[in-house]
């Protein structure tokens, strides 16, 4: 039996380590990118260097000679859903969610307002970024809205030291940018209270640490009986890391501001404000307006509202949920597809979740499948070639691996990530 696994994300990743470890399945995973790994990649923040290590456990996957990667292929594009069915038993589609959604208001689209997604990607190096440079240049105030971890790891990246993140793989482009920056206040707005903020502690607690940078939380936004409001034990931890921030006094010319119950409203940055509709809590726990609007000074504003997916020429999919439709993994409406992670489930849950989802998902394409058939993937080699695309597999990788780490050590760091797509894909075909 041979597989396509469709992303080259940890999910993707870990449904062809499960095919091939636990079943002896040879897998081809597609990406769109020249380089693997996905999110891991282009999501996880250059500073968080052990969660961005998960990439060299990942890697392993590949030395693995069952699993070949196909990088540098859009699927929908340089192949279609229908040739991946004519020439596999069966496919996993796990590509993620990689759309930002939008608030809808007022004002959203002037050219200061951006989306975390396009942000993260900026920071990290993807191939397709927009540059950021010149916005972070022109505004010392910038509010994020949200309260996720992504909204921490866009706040923390906008007022860290660039000497702390210096010894990262950010492309020195980005880092040149933000040592560049004029960025003095981030403003984290979030429309519900501290107590329904989705953020972790690990990730909160460190903006407390960031050298010269004040964190500043509103004492009249904490609950006052914290165990009233919450049974789980990750908000009671945030809720006591945020009451340690009341008590510090303020006294760098850096800060973090959180505006909680504080509903975007509309934007108007020319004259540099996010406006907001305060909010509060009724008798029964629902967010209400309580009729007072205010203003959060902001010449720029980064919407971090969560990740949205998208379907493909081909594919079932849910307008609504924007997710691929599927029961147990399979997906419905189509034969011998299945489909894992975010564009499963929704972006939601950390990299080990993904690992379930996949491995399940798996188990489920191997009770359904079974046996061999008499597909031939050879075949899509060629059809790839007959078409121009230029494939960047595993070989390929290795070499933008290297080329990236010399080009990290000669600065005395790990790793510079490479982000021109060009570069990518000619370093990759060892030119
Ligand atoms: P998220 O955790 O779902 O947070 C989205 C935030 O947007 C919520 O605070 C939500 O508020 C807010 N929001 C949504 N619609 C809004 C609107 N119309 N107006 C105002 N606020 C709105 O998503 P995320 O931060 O994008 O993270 C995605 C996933 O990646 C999460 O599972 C996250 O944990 C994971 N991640 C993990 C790490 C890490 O572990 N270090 C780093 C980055 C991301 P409401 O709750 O009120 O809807």
């Amino acid at each position: 039996m041979s597989v396509a696994v469709i992303g080259a994300g940890p999910s993707g990743i870990y449904s062809a380590e499960h095919l091939a470890m636990e079943y002896k399945v040879a897998v081809d995973v597609y990406d769109a990118l020249p380089v693997p790994f996905g999110l891991v990649r282009y999501g996880v923040a250059p500073d968080h260097f052990s969660i961005r290590s998960v990439r060299d456990k990942l890697a392993q996957t590949f030395e693995n000679p069952l699993v070949r990667f196909r990088g540098n292929v859009t699927i929908g594009q340089d192949l279609s859903v229908e040739e991946l069915q004519e020439h596999y038993d069966a496919v996993i589609y796990t590509y993620g969610a990689s759309l930002d959604r939008e608030l809808g208001i007022p004002g959203e689209g002037h050219p200061m307002s951006i989306a975390a997604t396009a942000f993260v990607r900026w920071y990290t190096g993807h191939p397709e970024a927009t540059d950021f440079g010149d916005l972070i240049s022109r505004a010392s105030d910038v509010a994020v809205i949200g309260l996720g971890n992504v909204a921490v790891d866009v706040t923390r990246i906008l007022v860290k030291p660039v000497s702390e993140l210096e010894q990262t793989d950010i492309p020195l482009h980005v880092l040149d940018a933000l040592s560049r920056s004029a960025v003095r206040r981030v403003h984290v707005v979030g429309r519900r209270g501290p107590q329904h903020a989705t953020f972790t502690t690990k990730e909160l607690k460190e903006l407390g640490e960031i050298p010269g940078v004040d964190v500043i939380v509103d004492s009249k936004d904490l609950p006052t009986d914290f165990a009233q409001v919450t049974d789980s034990k990750i908000v009671a931890r945030n809720l006591d890391v945020m009451a340690q921030w009341v008590k510090r006094e303020a006294h760098s010319d850096k800060s973090i501001h959180f505006h909680f119950y504080s509903a975007p409203k509309s934007m108007d940055l020319e004259r540099g404000v996010l406006i907001v509709d305060t909010m509060t809590l009724d008798d029964h726990d629902r967010l209400v307006a309580t009729g007072e609007v205010r203003e959060i000074p902001s010449q720029m504003v980064v919407r971090s509202i969560g990740y949205r997916g998208e379907g493909l020429p081909g594919l079932p999919f849910d307008h609504n949920t924007n997710v691929i439709p599927s029961t147990d993994s399979t997906i419905i409406g189509l034969e011998n597809s299945y489909v894992a992670g975010w564009i499963k489930r929704g972006p939601s849950g950390i990299i080990g979740t993904n690992k379930k989802d996949a491995v399940s998902c798996v188990n489920t394409l191997v009770a359904s499948r079974g046996e061999s058939f008499t597909t031939s993937p050879n075949a899509i080699d060629q059809l790839l070639a007959d078409r121009n695309i230029e494939v960047i597999d595993f070989a390929g990788w290795k070499r933008i691996d290297a080329r990236e780490k010399e080009l990290g050590n000669s600065r005395g760091k790990e790793r510079t990530t490479i982000h021109d797509r060009g570069e990518l894909i000619r370093i990759g075909q060892g030119l």
